[in-house]
């Protein structure tokens, strides 16, 4: 029997171990084995069992116990693609797997409850009091599937006062008492009221049917509907056959569109089948008691975020029911990529599992990434089209806005913050008229950088650590100044009050959110922090409650400007937004990234897609967008004004083929870190020199060169790069690495597999 230990080496076969006498161990099961010279108990996955063993019988030790969780065999098959395909240690596959709280069992509780004793076994003689045979009769008309119940809630069932008459039937042989395992969560997710019975447009019925002939199949679909097109409505009628054939599904969503009203109409549908919330703000015994209702059955959908898709239906039998759907909502989103070991992105582990279960996956989006359009284009996945938003409400209006020509005689004031006459002048009319305005600007703090007022000194504050600029937070328990902070290694300053070098002056460039929020209530005395206008970024929204909370205050209406980071983008519903407004559209421009283009145009249709979703009342001005920025001819801003998709993917895509980059070409890319930049390069020239020796002659390798962040928190970063046609001489390329024991998987090395960050 091969064990994988999730400590152990990265070893891909796992360690061998004996299975001594009938322990109903099997492939999944979690044991623990003895580890080393020492016997250490170790915890580990049974991955494989009646394996010729590859050393001396004799020097096999056996199998210690089981614990008593189990992974579905899809899932250690899973296992095993994430650690060949991302280049990580099969126990961390594994464990990434198995949620922390399921592994512990946190907030397993043995409960007695009571269950009715068989008739055959019940004793032939008996004598009760006229009150035990009254409870006798009522307890004997319940249904079976009530129990087992504790003995409160059968006396409740009953109508009796107390527990006495169920004691007394119990020392009649007629009830029994057992002990039963539970997990304690207090369980807070609510259903919310969904319209249904509507016709679907004509669209979303064939996008529905499209995808239910191909139930029971491996088959990948984009459904590639703009925002406000029933993309939703469209993933729970296919839910409603899934659940028909007696399967399961998966629903994916990231994490920040998780909210209660996403789960809450999932919910609401589907309380009879079973509804399994998964997201990060739950309690760990929650997150076990999840988990556990899906292994037992108890839950047939899953709403969750991205370790969702390891959600253990099972297909081969246990308490699980057979998965028959994988979707993936808002699958461009770079969310479902996860920035650690195994640095597996969400979308493609669902595509991997689907294959393995047999069943179709959805792909959704408004803003398809181009891997998936890609993808569709070529024929290796269906595409749905759904045009037009249902109801009659239109997309809104696009207007870019030339920074350059806008900033021409503005204010000082206007200049730094960017709050141009012409932005100025749309959020007073909207707030006039009764509307409400969302503010995007994705830049955190007060500043993004500090420098010498004095253009011939040029000092600029960088950070210590690393290789970029510290930005200025206010503070407001600070007194005088704020404070300095850096976005990558998180190290802290004070503020210094003059510039180091010469003494000057020190002035602050780049605005973000924190010096918005501070000018608006200026410009408009009825924008109040925290009552009429808030702030959400990551600095505001500590936890998901407060996310929650701030959207359901500006859906209520009480809050009329809603100021934030691309946050503010993501798959919400406000009909009574009347402008939108991107102040500054280049902020990923100029990012040295090959996305970046991509994440630009993304960014700005999501944006404007939260604008106009409700019909225009006639007469009205509809919603509007505005669309701020410094390079008006941006094909990536152009097209996204006029909400053509297609028109960029097509044009971006000839870039990428022209230059072999995804999704045409593979990538994947290593780094080095190290606090000595000579070690770091010495290990990338090594790893070069590895791969060329056996390369295949696709193979493309750039590198070793420096990260364009080339030092985070005191460690040198130096990058190479694996370009290829095809994922497979990558694949053998990183496999001859390991080999080799070049890439560890450890604090120095970073492997990434289809990485979407390159700084
Ligand atoms: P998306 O997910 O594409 O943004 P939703 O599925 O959330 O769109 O649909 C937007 C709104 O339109 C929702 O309130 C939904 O209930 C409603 N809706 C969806 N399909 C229809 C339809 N065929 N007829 C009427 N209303 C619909
Ligand atoms: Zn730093
Ligand atoms: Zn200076």
């Amino acid at each position: 029997m091969q064990v994988v230990v999730e400590r152990s080496l990265d070893n891909p076969q796992g360690l061998t171990y004996a299975l001594e006498g009938d322990t109903g161990v099997g492939v999944g099961d979690r044991v623990i084995v003895p580890l080393g010279r020492g016997n250490t108990p170790a915890e580990g996955f049974v991955v494989a069992i009646n394996v010729t063993p590859a050393i001396d019988p004799a020097k096999i030790k056996p199998i210690k116990s089981k614990v008593g969780v189990r992974l579905p065999p899809a899932l250690i098959e899973l296992s095993q693609w994430l650690s060949r395909y991302y280049c990580c240690p099969l126990g961390m596959a594994l464990s990434t797997m198995l949620p922390a709280a399921v592994k512990r069992g946190t907030g397993t509780v043995m409960r007695t409850e009571i269950e009715r004793v068989e008739p055959g076994e019940r004793p032939s003689e008996l004598k009760l009091t006229p009150s035990a045979a009254r409870a006798w009769a009522a307890i004997e008309t319940l249904p079976g599937e009530l129990f087992p119940l504790p003995a409160r809630r059968l006396a409740d069932r009953i109508e009796e006062r107390t527990v006495g008459p169920i004691n007394r039937l119990v020392e009649a042989g007629l009830l029994r008492e057992i002990r039963r395992q539970h997990i304690r969560a207090p369980w807070a997710e609510h259903a919310v009221e969904a319209p249904r019975g509507f016709t679907l447009t004509d669209d979303q019925a064939s996008a529905v049917a499209g995808v239910v002939e191909t139930l029971g199949t491996f088959r990948t679909h984009l459904l590639h509907g703009v925002t406000g097109s029933g993309k939703t409505e469209v993933y729970l009628r296919i839910l409603d056959d899934v659940i028909a054939r007696g399967e399961g599904a998966i629903v994916l969503v990231p994490e920040i569109s998780l909210t209660p009203q996403t789960a809450g109409r999932f919910i609401g549908r589907f309380e009879e089948a079973g509804v399994a919330v998964l997201h990060s703000g739950l309690t760990a015994s929650q997150r076990h008691q999840q988990w556990a209702n899906v292994a037992s059955g108890a839950a047939r959908i899953v709403v969750g975020a991205r370790s969702a898709v390891f959600a253990p239906f099972d297909g081969a039998g246990g308490g699980a029911v057979k998965l028959g759907l994988i979707v993936v909502d808002e699958e461009h989103d770079s969310a479902y990529k996860h920035s650690e070991a195994p640095r597996h992105h969400g979308r493609d582990v669902a595509i991997k599992r689907a294959q393995i279960e047999g069943c179709p996956v959805v792909l959704g989006s408004a803003t398809p990434s181009l891997e998936s359009q890609h993808n569709a284009i070529s024929g290796r996945s269906t595409l749905h089209e759904l045009p037009e938003r249902v109801g009659g409400a239109r997309l809104p209006r696009v207007e870019v806005v030339d920074l350059v020509e806008e900033l021409r005689g503005a204010d000082a004031s206007a200049r730094l913050t960017l709050l141009t006459p012409r932005l100025q002048g749309e959020i007073g009319r909207a707030l006039d008229s009764g509307g409400q305005v969302m503010l995007l600007l994705n830049r955190r703090g007060y500043a993004s950088y500090l420098s010498c007022a004095d253009q011939r000194c040029g000092w600029i504050l960088g950070c210590e650590h690393c290789d970029t600029t510290m930005v200025y937070h206010r503070a407001r328990d600070i007194p005088v100044g704020g404070l300095l902070r850096c976005h990558h290694c998180l190290a802290e300053q004070r503020i210094a009050p003059v510039c180091p070098m010469c003494g000057s002056r020190i002035t602050h460039f780049g605005a973000g959110t924190q010096r918005l929020e501070e000018e608006l209530p200026r410009l408009f005395p009825r924008l109040i922090l925290g009552q009429t206008m808030l702030r959400l970024d990551s600095d505001t929204m500590r936890r998901a409650h407060d996310y929650h909370e701030a959207l359901s205050r500006f859906a209520s209406g009480e809050v009329r400007l809603l100021l934030g980071t691309q946050m503010i983008a993501k798959g919400l519903d406000f009909p009574g937004v009347t402008l939108v407004g991107v102040v500054n559209a280049d902020t990923a421009i100029n990012m040295p990234d090959f996305r970046a283009a991509e994440r630009t145009f993304q960014l700005v249709s999501q944006v404007a897609g939260r604008a106009g979703r409700a019909r225009p009342i006639d007469g009205q001005r509809g919603a509007r967008v505005l669309v701020q920025t410094f390079n008006p001819n941006e094909p990536a801003i152009v097209f996204a004004a006029q909400h053509d998709y297609k028109g960029f993917a097509s044009q971006e895509l000839r870039h990428r083929a022209d230059a072999g980059l995804p999704p045409i070409g593979r990538l994947a890319r290593i780094v080095v870190r190290d606090e000595q930049l000579p070690r770091a390069n010495r290990l990338a020239s090594e790893i070069v020199a590895c791969i060329r020796a056996g390369a295949d002659p696709a193979l493309r390798l750039k590198g070793p060169m420096p990260c364009p962040i080339s030092r985070i928190a005191g460690k040198h970063r130096v990058a190479v790069e694996l370009l290829a046609p095809s994922a497979g001489p990558i694949q053998s390329a990183l496999a001859t690495l390991r080999d080799a024991k070049l890439v560890k998987s450890d604090a120095v090395t970073v492997v990434d597999v289809d990485p979407i960050d390159l700084l």
